[in-house]
């Protein structure tokens, strides 16, 4: 399960109080001191546990717990406030063109799961919306990545519109979007290439199909499992494209949660959606306060 270590480390902390009448100030200040401890482990962005702990002890020294005949429940009510507010507080939805086609370009490092995170959101979109989505194949640098997109796309019912591998990504995409015109497609995504970390030319690259697609949302794909990485990841990218949401993926393999609890903080940018395993309705939308419920087991 998602979150397992943070989870029972929370529960042990907060449930030490629950054998206690009243609690002092003291109590409460070795409580945060576990639960800082539990959100570092967790690989939670230093500035953000800091954030987040003081806003928690400064609640908690308050009269609602001090004074409280049930110290620990308000604690984890406390908790579970602030961890749907990192997180974003309410779910976000897609952004949406007011006339078609809604452009979404998928970007992201290499492996984090964009392409598999396309086909899956457009597959939702297809199945509960009656939407009919165009994939654009823009990764030209990984072979395979054009086929991967092709395969996914028959397997689901998807068109992909592909241009191999010796033509330029902008033009890709420019031919693309004629394609979408003609056929009315109300959605299109862009699978656009990936790196092994940011660099220059791969953001040139992204920044000149941003500026020819204008897309409605530029969606970052991150793998939770690499913890603050992914937050140092989006941050990197967002200082660059102004990224519009988040997908965080692999979530189903991350026991620590770090990316989870960071990134919304750290960029300032939603997310928007959660992969949570490799088949093609392993995605959901992302509610705070479910994560936040789940968190706290
Ligand atoms: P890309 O290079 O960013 O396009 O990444 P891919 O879409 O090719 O995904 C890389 C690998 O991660 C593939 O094996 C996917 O099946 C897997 N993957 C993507 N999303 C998830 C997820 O939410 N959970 C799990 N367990 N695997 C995922």
């Amino acid at each position: 399960m998602a979150f397992e270590g943070l989870t029972e480390r929370l529960q042990n902390a907060i449930g030490k109080l629950r054998r206690k009448g009243k609690i002092s100030e003291s109590d409460v200040k070795e409580v945060m001191r576990e639960i800082r401890l539990a959100l570092l482990e967790a690989d939670v962005n230093f500035s953000v546990v800091k954030e987040f702990v003081k806003t928690i002890r400064e609640r908690a020294v308050g009269a609602e717990v001090l004074e409280s005949l049930t110290p620990a429940q308000q604690i984890v009510k406390i908790v579970n406030e602030e961890l749907v507010k990192v997180m974003g507080q309410e779910a976000v939805p897609l952004n949406k063109s007011p006339k078609i086609p809604t452009v979404i370009m998928m970007v992201g490092l290499q492996g984090a799961g964009k392409t598999t995170t396309a086909s899956k959101l457009a597959l939702k979109l297809k199945n509960e919306q009656h939407a009919r989505p165009l994939m654009i194949a823009a990764d030209v640098y990984r072979p395979a990545a054009i086929d991967q997109l092709k395969t996914l796309g028959t397997e689901n019912g998807l068109p992909v519109f592909d241009m191999g591998t010796d033509v330029s990504p902008v033009k890709i995409v420019e031919e693309g979007l004629k394609v979408a015109a003609e056929n009315k497609n109300d959605y299109v995504f862009i699978d656009t290439a990936g790196r092994l970390q940011i660099d220059e030319k791969l953001m040139q690259e992204l920044a000149d199909i941003q500026k020819l697609a204008t897309p409605d949302e530029i969606l970052l794909t991150v793998d939770s499992m690499t913890g603050q990485n992914a937050t140092e990841v989006a941050d990197g990218f967002n200082s660059q494209l102004d990224i519009t949401g988040i997908v965080l993926t692999k979530l189903d393999g991350d026991t620590r949660g770090g990316a989870a609890l960071s990134i919304r903080a750290v960029t300032g940018k939603p997310i928007k959606f959660v992969g949570q395993g490799e088949k093609m309705n392993d995605l959901d939308v992302f509610y705070p306060d479910r994560m936040a419920s789940r968190i706290l087991g």
